[in-house]
């Protein structure tokens, strides 16, 4: 899957190597960076030792800066950007040594102190033309014996046409911040589904929204990433377990005590595909504003025919599934589709990306299929807040009071809905959306217009008007 993403994307490349250890693990606090540029082309056109330094520790959009904002202070890097190497052994080997130094060139350079280095990062000025990642990385530290004794660091590498001559403001700054998370253990990227062939299927690469998505610029990662590594603590993370009206603060600001995710335990492993062997436990909610890094993103994806879909207003809702039984390292993050149907829902026609694209903004819903959860957001305030009614569990609230004469239909309803079963008596309609508020009336009609109503789960209360007698039923709004 890996390999396909490289070969469709040309500006976002990645190739990464396992380890062990670190998956999952906190990254707080200061990364000490050893940066050794190679220069294998001696054409006089490397970038500059002093323009390296910028883009990592001082531009304005440095590197630096954006694991600072990011990981809300608590992690930061810090080091150096050694002088270019040149007459090392050429690159020809295996897997990525094809276009990087390989682990004994890497660990032999007499001028780099390894007993005190958290990373080190390779940067190749190469003008041979090979298949190579831009980038590649290892997930967390790896066994060195260098010059020094024996160490465990992380590694990653980038090659010359994605470092240079940006200042690290565009893709090479997303490339290197990519990478850069993959080293502190992150083995995944931020998957989604899409439908493709009349199937669904798992996108590498997807999420506009986040760094180790498709993104062309610098973003944040997903807050799954940010609670793995200690970033994102109980303090911001709600977990709900039952109906609730929440302000989801943007993930991008450093807020500490706000509710910047929200995190829904789901009772059973969640089966929404049968095309695929997924298996959701959790469902993450973050909103994300219109700030910090993200706030420079270029809101433009690549469709599969090879238009471009933008995005005018790259702010709203991420929901996304938690798969922790297809790894038993890691739990796998998919966003969700986000639009008022479900995802697989009868008709739907999603466009390639469609599911990544889509950001869930005031009016929308996501029902979870099968299930009874209905997540609707009611207010949004750019940049400041979303807020999101969760609906949980209606369906068995309500059952003893389900008369068995009510017919409310059809159900899911779109613009008009029908009440039968009543005989001739005078009735009152009542409904009430998911938060429990009054949002429309009837008076003796059995035909009753929902148009007005936002998608989402609402329930349907008929009063018999001779004996005061109540009965309700759920019905889902979907359009
Ligand atoms: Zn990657």
């Amino acid at each position: 899957m890996i390999q396909k993403a490289i070969l469709v994307l040309a500006f976002l490349l990645c190739t990464f190597f396992l380890a062990s250890q670190e998956v999952n693990d906190p990254v707080i606090g200061s990364q000490q960076l050893a940066i050794v540029p190679f220069d294998y082309a001696l054409d006089s056109s490397h970038q500059s030792i002093a323009d390296i330094d910028t883009g990592f520790f001082v531009s304005p959009f440095s590197i630096k800066k954006f694991i600072e904002e990011v990981s809300y202070g608590k992690a930061t890097i810090e080091g150096q950007v050694y002088d270019y190497r040149i007459n090392q052994p050429p690159l020809f080997g295996q897997g990525y040594t094809n276009c990087f130094p390989i682990d004994d060139v890497i660990a032999n350079q007499p001028d780099v102190d390894y007993s005190i280095i958290d990373n080190i990062v390779l940067m190749v000025h190469d003008t041979v033309s090979k298949s190579c990642a831009a980038g590649n990385s290892s997930f967390g530290r790896l066994p060195f014996t260098t010059s020094d004794g024996s160490f465990n660091f992380r590694r990653s590498g980038f090659r010359t046409q994605f470092y240079t001559p940006h200042e690290f403001s565009g893709i090479s700054n997303s490339t290197v911040a990519h990478e850069l998370l993959h080293s502190f253990g992150i083995s995944y990227h931020s998957n989604s589904y899409i439908m493709k062939d009349g199937e669904f299927d798992i996108q590498a690469y997807g999420n506009l929204f986040d760094i180790m998505g498709l993104r062309s610029q610098a973003s944040h990662p997903c807050a799954l990433i940010k609670e793995q590594k200690g970033w994102l603590t109980d303090n911001e993370i709600r977990r709900v377990q039952g109906s609730d009206t929440l302000r989801i603060f943007p993930l991008e600001k450093t807020l500490p005590g706000q509710t910047q995710c929200v995190v829904i335990d789901l009772p059973n492993e969640l089966d929404l595909q049968p095309n695929d062997e997924l298996r959701f436990s959790k469902i993450y909610i973050e909103y994300r504003g219109l700030t910090g890094f993200d706030q420079r993103s270029i809101r433009r994806v690549q469709l599969n025919d090879g238009s471009n879909y933008t995005i005018d207003d790259p702010h709203g809702a991420l929901i996304y599934g938690i798969d922790c039984q297809l790894n038993d390292d890691f739990c796998l993050p998919v966003l969700l589709d986000m639009h008022p149907e479900p995802m697989g829902g009868i008709g739907t026609s999603y466009l390639p990306h469609e599911a990544s694209d889509a950001q869930l903004l005031i009016n929308e819903s996501y029902s979870v299929p099968n299930m009874d959860l209905n997540i609707e957001v009611i207010n949004v305030v750019p940049g400041e807040y979303i807020e999101v009614v969760i609906d949980m569990g209606l369906v068995s609230a309500v059952e003893d009071t389900h008369l068995s004469d009510l017919q409310v239909y059809p159900n899911p309803a779109h613009d008009v809905i029908h009440v039968s079963g009543m005989g001739d008596t005078e009735i009152q309609t009542q409904i009430y959306n998911a938060n429990g508020k009054l949002v429309l009336t009837g008076h003796n009609s059995r035909r009753i217009d929902i148009s007005v109503l936002r998608p989402g789960t609402y329930l349907v209360e008929v009063i018999d008007s001779s004996t005061g007698k109540k009965s309700v039923q759920k019905i889902v709004v979907s359009r």
